[in-house]
């Protein structure tokens, strides 16, 4: 049995685990992220990996972050929400821990986990999966292999553009499908629509103690599944968007299956129920061709360590 780490380093966690040949996470281990400060960042990795590798036999270390990754997996080129430009992350650590190291982006992490072990796991060789958390990700198998591109940066489907002139996006463009199908478009269209209509979110206000200005991603969660109107639309609004980016994606690759991940699918079919009616009504020819399924993510927070762990064993 060979043994690998997987670590998935997070704007607020360094969460690492070591994972069998089967999927299973063995041992776990987790830091704070030091997330302004290059050099601790680095170091609470070599950390969390020495302490897993201690005593057991361990082939390879590898390591998802949430930002664009040469081609060779070995620097971070840019991650928005740490302090790394050009980071040679992969030869520090494997310097440091004497094991070899591949680094690869957290959404074709968690992409390759659910196609190795969790919602695409009976796909025979192809599967999208857009993850929904504060922002929108992607990954894409085809051919039973990760889609990384020329230059390492394929798959960033949250940067698609959806709405020509739309909302301001943080990769400085207008109207990525990011703004309307992430975290933060689903906690924006709550605050608009109770500003709007006060009486119709008197649940989702209650929570936020009066204050549309207060409302929160699992504010707008707990209020949609008590039944509040408002909240149940911003759901609604976001499935909307994201059900035709899906569509695209199918008329693009036809993968065998669709996965939608990340924090706000918890939700469950608050978000899936308008995302599978917006996706079949945004296919061409719909009803008459065969499509790919849509499926909600099944490995939650773990996907990260095990799709890195699983990535770094083929290395
Ligand atoms: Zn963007």
């Amino acid at each position: 049995m060979t043994l690998t780490i997987g670590v998935d380093v997070g704007g607020t966690k360094v969460a690492g685990g070591v994972v069998d040949d089967t999927g299973r996470v063995l041992a776990q281990a987790r830091r704070d992220t030091p997330a302004e400060d290059v050099g601790k960042t680095r170091d609470v990795i070599i950390e969390v990996v020495t302490e897993l590798a201690t005593g057991r036999p361990v082939g390879a270390v590898g390591i998802g972050a949430a930002g664009w990754i040469d081609a060779t997996r070995s620097t971070v080129l840019f991650a928005p929400n740490l302090a790394w430009r050009d980071e040679p992350l992969r030869a520090y650590v494997s310097a440091a821990v004497g094991l070899p190291v591949i680094v690869e982006n957290d959404a074709n992490v968690a992409a390759w986990a659910e196609f190795r072990y969790g919602a695409a796991r009976h796909a025979e060789d192809s599967m999208v999966m857009f993850t929904i958390g504060t922002g929108v990700g992607g990954g894409i198998v085809l051919g039973g292999e990760l889609v990384r591109g020329a230059h390492g940066i394929a798959a960033e489907l949250g940067h698609m553009l959806t709405v020509p002139d739309g909302h301001q996006c943080g990769c400085g463009r207008l109207g990525c499908i990011e703004q309307y199908a992430s975290g933060n478009a689903l906690v924006r269209f709550a605050r608009a629509g109770a500003r709007q209509e006060p009486q119709r979110a008197a649940a989702l206000l209650g929570l936020a103690g009066g204050d549309a200005e207060s409302i929160t991603g699992p504010m707008v969660t707990a209020a949609a599944q008590g039944g509040d109107p408002v909240s149940c639309e911003a759901f609604a609004q976001i499935g909307r968007w994201l059900g035709t980016s899906l569509a695209d994606m199918a008329q693009i690759l036809d993968p065998q299956v669709l996965v939608v991940g990340g924090g706000v699918v918890e939700a469950g079919d608050l978000l899936l129920g308008p995302t599978r009616r917006s996706y079949a009504d945004a296919l061409a020819q719909r009803g008459r061709l065969p499509v790919a399924e849509v499926r909600p993510a099944e490995l939650g927070n773990t996907a990260g360590v095990i799709g890195a762990a699983d990535l770094a064993r083929r290395f």
